[in-house]
């Protein structure tokens, strides 16, 4: 190890040299470059981040950038370069380049939006004599002895004596064998980390250590990043700490001035500086949620920006057929109903074509609001279209509809992949019908409407964007609603519904479900099952539903016929039916159809029961696997149960094999509102299973927002969006939400 005496400039020159003609074998010193760097030239560590794992060609790389930050400090960079890629940076290179593109990181300034997952707060420091075991805490002291040994599996431990006049504290690290070398006797150092009372002595595992009082690692509120493997959270902030008042200046305000005025918020430029050397807990919420009012700003903007023209037709009638059918009805609508249909109705009759979200948890009664909806249409002369996800569901809507609209001088018809084949109905698709359900059927070239002014799309998350926009284009101008029975936070329905406007069934007509939930360990299966057995002696019908457990459907499908057969056997008195993805469309209605006639009592079933199945009768359900299924997920399936507010049980057979599964287990048995589970489930989960792959890579983009806390901040930016767009927007701002939001928007939109 080379002395620090001289200029630590030469003698770095002396041995990157050294290094260069032996070829870069990390060889020239004992320690390794990287150590080497880090102690030498502390402010050039991040160029040589990782040298001993890196290839011969990224080590050659890092020592040609070092020899070149020994020559001169980079020149300050033009505001253009902010959009310059992170690989460009000094200390970045092709490796670490692709691995910061997989956090998200191509540009500089990304890197500055890349924000701190929380702070850890290093600054709380003790006397070894006072640490209590599980202690998180800054020690200073005298390295007193080293020592190297090997482990078994080839494990190199490091382990460093260190005192400090109070105590011994043991610092140990397992497999970094280089800070043998960087500790040296009689130095002193501060050390972080949770002390643990073991073997008799304080110990402290894999400790950040740095030189006493140098107050780079140690001895702040230090910003934790997101890291990834081979990409550490140490090495993104010696990558941000350098870069950051070089780029800071070139950082553009985006949010009008006025927009921004009325949140009374820090600019980007304040807030950036202040999530990255946070001064305090506070000043770094308040960046940071001035950071997410600007993503929530453009994601907004964005989405406005490629919407259709909202200019429209007004479609509603008198209203006279709508109260002939509420008046047929042998209840009155909820509240919530009749606030939703209101709303719906406003939009009907305005020259504006309505976009329009119907969110309610399943049995609150969106279909009846569609229907008189659509009444309202029909009314006017218009033709409606109900679009629904599978045949089983479209079915049961039009038998539905058959039931409600009898005696009401409206034509309905189905249109399916089975029925469309039909040259007669297409026809009276066009010339005949007031309201035609189906499913995608609808959406080939050949159905043609005569004056469609309203599509109505149920499980709208069953649908891309593109089968939306088919349909629609089959009438002019036509108004949108767009139901969901998957009731998600209001914060993700925000922002991933930004230029809807959405109405909410928050009420049920039957009022509180009546279903107790049990959630049973794998062991006392058998038990669940007797209870099946005596529900089925008793008359009843319910559901044994089977989570997909492989890639294949084909599997699935093997493991579901497995099951529905030893219950067979089992309930030999009852019958059973089978239900799974792979049974072809006529054989699926039929089993639903005895289902619901009474003649199956028993239906084994993949998931796909699990969209808008309404069996009223049906009172228990078993859910295998229960911890194979989201929470969400778990709710909808429940749901199917006590569909007309008569007393029902379910039961959840799982164990627990994370944390995770059991918070969740434990939450579906405990809450039953379909919103609680909704935001439960996203602090359990994050958004991305939540709202599966498909709309998952638009909330990945956010790096400020927190989708649980910003609600009223989204309502805000949701409301200064469409104020913005209104107006026109800036072309900064403009591009800013093209680059932030452009990929994820488009995407969405495919
Ligand atoms: P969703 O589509 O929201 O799951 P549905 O529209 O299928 O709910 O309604 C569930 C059941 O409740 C249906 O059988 C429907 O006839 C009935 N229903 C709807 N609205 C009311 C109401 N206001 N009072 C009583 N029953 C209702
Ligand atoms: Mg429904």
């Amino acid at each position: 190890m080379p002395q620090e005496n001289g200029n630590p400039r030469i003698t770095v020159e002396k041995i990157l040299k050294l290094e260069r003609s032996t070829g870069f074998r990390d060889a020239a010193v004992t320690c390794g470059i990287e150590a080497f760097i880090e102690r030498q030239l502390p402010s050039a560590c991040s160029l040589v981040a990782g040298y001993a794992e890196a290839s011969h060609f990224d080590r050659q790389r890092m020592i040609a950038r070092l020899v070149d930050h020994l020559e001169g400090p980079p020149s300050a960079p033009s505001e253009a370069e902010i959009t310059a890629p992170v690989a460009g940076l000094r200390g970045v290179g092709a490796k670490r380049g692709a691995l910061l593109e997989k956090l998200g990181v191509t540009t500089v300034e990304d890197l500055l939006y890349y924000l701190p997952r929380r702070l850890e707060d290093r600054t709380r420091f003790a006397s070894i004599g006072t640490l209590k075991p599980e202690d998180e805490a800054v020690v200073r002291g005298k390295i007193l002895a080293v020592d190297q040994h090997r482990a078994g599996r080839g494990m190199t431990v490091v382990k460093a004596a260190i005192g400090d006049g109070t105590g011994f504290l043991y610092a140990v690290w397992f497999n970094q064998p280089w800070i043998a070398q960087q500790l040296r006797r009689g130095e002193e150092v501060d050390v972080f980390g949770r002390a643990e009372w073991k073997f008799r002595e304080w110990q402290m595992a894999s400790p950040t250590w740095e030189p006493a009082g140098a107050g780079r690692e140690i001895g702040r509120l230090v910003p934790i990043y997101p890291a990834t493997e081979g990409l550490t959270d140490r090495f993104v902030r010696a990558l941000v700490e350098r870069n950051l008042d070089a780029y800071l200046p070139a950082v553009r305000d985006v949010v009008p001035g006025d927009v921004r005025a009325a949140q009374d918020l820090p600019g980007p430029r304040e807030a950036i500086a202040s999530i990255h050397r946070p001064a305090g807990r506070e000043a770094f919420e308040r960046a940071r949620r001035a950071l997410a009012f600007e993503e929530l700003f453009l994601l907004q903007v964005g989405l406005l920006s490629t919407t259709r023209d909202r200019a429209g037709v007004a479609h509603a009638g008198s209203g006279q057929l709508v109260n002939s059918l509420l008046a047929s009805l042998p209840f009155p609508l909820t509240v919530a109903q009749q606030r939703a249909l209101r709303e719906i109705r406003h939009d009907l009759s305005e020259p504006v074509r309505m976009m329009r979200l119907l969110q309610g948890d399943v049995g609150s009664g969106k279909t009846l609001v569609a229907v008189a909806a659509a009444l309202c249409a029909v009314e006017a002369g218009y033709q409606v279209a109900l679009m629904a996800p599978t045949e089983i569901l479209a079915e049961q809507h039009a038998a539905n509809l058959d039931r409600l609209l009898a005696g009401l001088p409206v034509r309905v018809g189905l249109l399916t992949g089975t029925t469309s084949g039909d040259v007669d109905l297409r026809r009276s698709v066009e010339e005949e019908l007031d309201l035609v359900v189906g499913t995608h059927a609808l959406i080939q070239e050949s159905v043609t409407f005569r004056r469609l002014g309203l599509v109505v799309i149920d499980e709208q998350h069953r649908f891309g964007v593109v089968q939306r926009s088919l349909i629609e284009e089959k009438g002019e101008r036509v108004d949108l609603l767009v139901m969901s029975a998957t009731p998600i936070p209001r914060t993700i329905a925000l922002t991933l519904f930004g230029e809807f406007d959405i109405s909410i069934l928050d009420e049920l007509p039957m009022g509180e479900k009546q279903t107790r939930t049990h959630w049973v360990a794998e062991a006392r299966r058998e038990a669940v099952y007797e209870e099946v057995g005596k529900a089925l002696e008793d008359g009843r019908r319910g559901y044994v539903i089977l989570p997909l457990v492989e890639e294949s459907e084909k599997i699935d499908a093997k493991a579901a016929v497995k099951v529905y057969e030893e219950l067979s056997e089992r309930f030999s008195r009852a019958r059973v039916g089978l239900l799974h993805g792979r049974l072809p469309a006529g054989e699926k209605a039929e089993v639903m159809t005895r289902f619901r006639g009474g003649d199956v009592h028993l239906l084994v079933s993949t998931t796909v029961v699990e969209v808008g199945v309404d069996i009223l009768d049906a009172d228990f359900m078993v859910i295998e696997h229960a911890d194979r299924f989201g929470l969400s997920q778990l709710h909808q399936l429940r749901g199917r149960i006590g569909r007309s507010g008569q007393p029902s049980i379910c039961f959840a057979i799982a164990d627990a094999r994370t944390d995770e599964a059991r918070r969740r287990l434990e939450a579906f048995r405990d809450v039953a509102d379909g919103f609680a589970i909704a935001e439960e489930d996203l602090r359990i989960r994050g958004p991305g299973d939540l709202l599966g792959t498909h709309q998952h890579g638009f909330l990945t983009r956010f790096r400020a927002v927190d989708l649980v806390a910003d609600v009223s901040l989204m309502e805000a930016a949701q409301a200064a969006a469409r104020v913005v767009h209104r107006r026109g927007v800036e072309p900064d701002t403009a591009a800013a939400a093209e680059r932030r939001f452009g990929e994820v928007i488009r995407w969405l939109r495919v």
